[in-house]
């Protein structure tokens, strides 16, 4: 126990938190496989090495944070994990900014070695920020995703499921960005409104209305509703495409909205979804007008090397010519975009790679999950049940995980290597045997790669230990955290490959957290230029106030609005509570203690409000409320200890009392509580406090299990709670200081009340309690004059006649007479003319009473 002077006065958060940061040992964060203890292992979200660990990410981890430490007090073996999803299209980019290259200047195997150093650089940077926040990461359970040892074991869980059969290749329409020159999943598409031109020009004859005339060489039929009566008489027949010459069919379908346009679309492969529909379902053909790279194919004639705005400037203009263009509209539309680029989708129909989805296994197993708030778990049912096209898993770059597969030169076979050899690139190495069905031994290794949310799906399985020979002992883990914004990939990706993998859910529970938006209420963006760097308020207000920030800022799944007040609130509470500590540690090391009980009612008062303060700030913590648990930290810390009952045991701390032993004790027993308490949200304020008092770190002691029921003391100490504020009310409306002799008080309650003297030292009062009613001798004093009813009624005489109701005897007043003389004259008193007043006295001496609720007090003044 350090002496009381050697505490600061002012608590220094960039002294504090650097040394225990620079105190605090890894390895005890470390999860311990061959522990007794129950395991409690977290799924963290692998973030983006981009070398900015974002505001977003730091919110999250402060969840995952709060969540980790909690739990290792409470007994578990905890595994907070620390991943890198590293694979992907920013880093490419990035890499050739900064070399001044294109991918295609250098050779693949070059190419990945430059993404894998600036991703390497990266992660140091973003590996301090973690360290900077205080979390309590597992640093012997950091994986990367580019690193051999990790997508080996993607490489394995695709050769697995290729095997099982829920991995195929096929040409099929995919969502494909032209810019980054790669198919995306339908989960990587934004949608985003756009203001275009509808065209309307004379198909054959017939109107047709299309926002994409440069899709014209593309067009393979030509769609009407059944029941539309213009176009009843073309069913059956064929039209010629403008332009291009070639012949199309008119289709009958109750797709068709006739309100639309002329009612008579055009189908193009592809247009959109609903041109894939029709496109399988009547067997059309296939005609290819865009490439790869957005431009436009030898299909297209003399349009041929055009992209596709170029395309449709140059179609309409020679539609125009051509006199066949009518009218144009502007329409506003909602157009898919690539999520990372933001470019306008096309669908192209390719030979990519495609993991099945069955949506009933998917959504069999998120029953099975908690979810954490439970209304998530719709957004991904909803996703699940709408999902119509199987996963593409194909991506056509260099940064990512290769397809582990080669084919036959000659046959076309699909070879696989051993597992054993795993991993590997099949466009620099060679199967080891012949092909099996043809024998040859000429291969064409895949250039495809993976999908990046194919490395992150399975970090479950990763850190369980998985390494495909059946399920991990560890699995699944306890519980998910993520952000909403991923539930469509990352969760429904994760939950996917564990059913397929392991035939099981992958956690126990989800939580979803909320984004964080600017201090303008807006997503943050550089545009807005509202971002906010962790950084920024670390360096200003520290890491604990930071994660304070992180917990009060609202209820879990809601998005949170950055908030600079809510920082310096949470700043202020460290203050605040310092200021206690301080002052509790003073009066506790006066002088020694003994053990022993807590007697005072006050002192059992306390006990009984912070048993009931622990089990709700348990209850917030295993529903992951973080912000009811700390708002009932602080209010049972500002409110209950500073205000209330330190304000009233002062005089009692600061005497001689034999009753002092026992606020000491529940002094202490607070303190050792609220660090505790404190430890899982403020860890560096919270091992400073307990350093001040205890040995060891707060951060490995158990959660405290304080039970203390005392109905009796508290609603008796609620009661001299606010009986003592009411009177101290009083006093200062009497205009007495505070600390100024009250005179003597008697308390008439309806229970015996023993407080051993904390009311009136704090009202600086003699106090006597009692039960019962006081006997109060009721005294006349004059009387109030009603001058709104005088003065009217009697004008010049009024004087006279309050001189004369003055005059009346004291039992008079209580019993007016009809008539009082004035003069020598009768003057009849007026309604409401007066109302006689009382003091009161007790044994004779004066006292001033006064009722509070079933209290009845008299005061003796000094
Ligand atoms: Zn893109
Ligand atoms: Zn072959």
């Amino acid at each position: 126990m350090s002496s009381s002077h050697t505490i600061p006065k002012n608590y220094d958060f960039r002294e504090v938190e650097d040394r225990w940061q620079r105190t605090w040992r890894d390895e005890d964060n470390y999860f311990d496989p061959s522990s007794p203890k129950p395991q409690f292992v977290i799924d963290t979200p692998p973030p983006y090495p981009t070398g900015n660990f974002h505001i977003g990410n730091a919110l999250n981890w402060c969840y995952i944070d709060f969540i980790a430490r909690y739990k290792r007090m409470c007994g578990y073996n905890v595994m907070f994990p620390q991943g890198w999803d590293c694979h992907g299209l920013p880093t490419e980019v990035k890499v050739e900014e900064i070399h001044g290259i294109t991918k295609n200047d250098v050779s693949r195997d070059e190419f990945r070695r430059m993404c894998r150093e600036l991703t390497l650089e990266n992660i140091g940077k973003m590996r301090a920020t973690l360290r900077r926040c205080g979390f309590s990461t597992d640093w012997s359970h950091e994986y990367i995703t580019m690193l051999p040892e990790y997508y080996r074991k993607t490489q394995l869980s695709f050769l697995r499921m290729l095997k099982a059969g829920y991995i195929y290749q096929s040409e099929h329409p995919v969502n494909f960005c032209t810019r980054c020159e790669t198919a995306i999943a339908f989960a990587e598409v934004s949608y985003e409104p756009r203001e275009t031109k509808l065209n309307f020009f004379d198909f054959d004859g017939l109107e047709i209305a299309t926002t994409r005339p440069e899709l014209l060489a593309a067009c393979v039929a030509v769609a009407v509703h059944p029941e539309d009566e213009r176009y009843r008489h073309l069913a059956g027949k064929h039209l010629k495409v403008p332009l291009f010459g070639h012949d199309v069919p008119v289709l009958q379908d109750g797709a068709v909205d006739p309100s639309f346009g002329s009612g008579a679309v055009m189908i193009c492969t592809f247009g959109d979804k609903q041109d894939v529909h029709w496109w399988k379902e009547y067997d059309l053909p296939l005609r290819k007008a865009i490439d790869r790279k957005g431009m436009m194919t030898t299909l297209c004639g003399r349009y041929q090397g055009m992209n596709a705005k170029e395309c449709r400037e140059a179609i309409l203009a020679d539609m125009e010519k051509a006199g066949i263009l009518k009218r144009q509209e502007t329409i506003e539309q909602r157009v898919g975009t690539c999520w990372r680029c933001k470019t306008p989708i096309e669908i192209l129909s390719e030979r990519q790679w495609f993991i099945k989805v069955k949506s009933d296994e998917i959504l069999e197993a998120t029953r099975r999950i908690s979810w954490y708030p439970e209304h998530m778990r719709t957004r991904l049912e909803n996703w699940a049940e709408q999902m119509e096209w199987d996963w593409c898993i194909s991506r056509q770059r260099i940064f990512a995980t290769p397809i582990p597969v080669w084919s036959c030169a000659k046959c076309g076979e699909i070879v696989t290597p051993d597992e054993a050899d795993l991993p590997i690139d099949p466009t620099l190495e060679r199967p080891k045997r012949p092909c099996a069905k043809c024998g040859s031994e000429e291969f064409v290794g895949e250039h495809d790669v993976l999908d990046t949310w194919m490395d992150s799906s399975i970090s479950v399985l990763n850190i369980t230990g998985w390494d495909g020979s059946g399920t991990p002992p560890i699995f699944p883990a306890q519980i998910r955290p993520q952000g909403h914004d991923i539930i469509r990939t990352w969760a429904f990706y994760t939950i996917l490959r564990s059913v397929a993998l392991t035939g099981q859910k992958p956690w126990d529970s989800i939580l979803v957290n909320g984004m964080v938006l600017g201090e303008d209420g807006f997503k943050m963006s550089k545009s807005r230029n509202n971002i906010i760097a962790p950084e920024t308020v670390l360096v200003e207000y520290g890491a604990d106030a930071f994660r304070q920030w992180g917990a009060m800022g609202s209820a879990t799944g809601q998005d949170i609005m950055f908030n600079w007040n809510d920082v310096v609130a949470a700043s202020r509470f460290q203050t605040k509570m310092w200021n206690i500590v301080r002052f509790v540690l003073t009066q506790i090391e006066r002088e020694p203690v003994e053990d022993g009980p807590v007697t005072a009612l006050l002192d059992r008062w306390l006990l009984a409000k912070l048993a009931k303060t622990v089990a709700e700030v348990t209850n917030a913590l295993e529903t992951y409320q973080f912000d009811q648990g700390l708002r009932a930290i602080r209010d049972f810390t500002k409110n209950i200890l500073a205000d209330d009952y330190i304000e009233l045991v002062k005089g009692r701390l600061y005497s001689d009392d034999a009753e002092r032993a026992s606020a000491c004790r529940a002094l202490t027993t607070t303190l050792d509580a609220l660090c505790r308490l404190l430890a899982p949200y403020v860890p560096h304020f919270a091992e400073e406090c307990w350093a001040q008092f205890r040995d060891g770190s707060v951060l490995v002691q158990s959660w405290p299990a304080f039970a203390y029921e005392d109905e009796e003391a508290e609603r008796l100490g609620d009661h001299v709670v606010s009986l003592t504020a009411e009177l101290r009310r009083y006093k200062h409306d009497l205009g007495l200081a505070l600390n100024a002799p009250f005179g003597n008080l008697t308390i008439y309650t309806p229970e015996p009340v023993d407080d051993v003297g904390d009311a009136a030292r704090a009202l600086n009062a003699g106090i006597a309690w009692r039960t019962g009613e006081p006997r109060l001798e009721k005294v006349p004093a004059g009387v109030e004059f009603n001058l709104a009813v005088i003065g009217p009624a009697l004008r010049k005489q009024a004087k006279g006649f309050m001189q004369a109701v003055e005059a009346l005897p004291a039992d008079r007043l209580q019993n007016p007479p009809a008539t009082v003389s004035v003069d020598g004259v009768e003057i009849a008193v007026p309604e409401n003319a007066f109302t006689p007043k009382f003091a009161y006295a007790v044994e004779g001496e004066a006292v001033d009473v006064l009722t509070i609720g079933e209290v009845t007090v008299t005061l003796r003044r000094a």
